[in-house]
């Protein structure tokens, strides 16, 4: 079911011939709230890798002096500890972006 819909279907907007109508700027308010994600179990948003893809060493908020992260998002994860707990060719998170 795609956001659109469940958001529909929330409001009961099924009767549009009724004028019950939700605006876009409430579906905007609404995609912009923070949402709950599952993982499979053997998967975390900050994990070990195997060397040679996506990692810390080729990441844009990757810090050498230290082997820091200053990604906003993964230091609110880690309540604001910034050091990377893996060697920097073998640690990844879902806020990796390419230098
Ligand atoms: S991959 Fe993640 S933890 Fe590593 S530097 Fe990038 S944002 Fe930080």
């Amino acid at each position: 079911m795609t956001l659109i819909q469940d958001l529909v279907g929330k409001q009961d907007i099924g009767h549009v011939e009724n004028g019950n109508m939700i605006s876009l700027t409430k579906i905007l308010e609404e995609a912009k709230k923070p949402g709950s994600v599952e993982y499979p179990k053997n998967h975390k948003p900050g994990m070990k890798v195997t060397k040679g893809g996506s990692m810390c060493a080729n990441c844009e908020y990757w810090i050498k002096e230290g082997n820091l992260c200053n990604n906003e998002y993964w230091l609110k994860w880690r309540n604001g500890n910034a050091k990377i707990p893996n060697a920097a060719d073998e640690y990844c998170c879902n806020w990796w972006h390419a230098q």
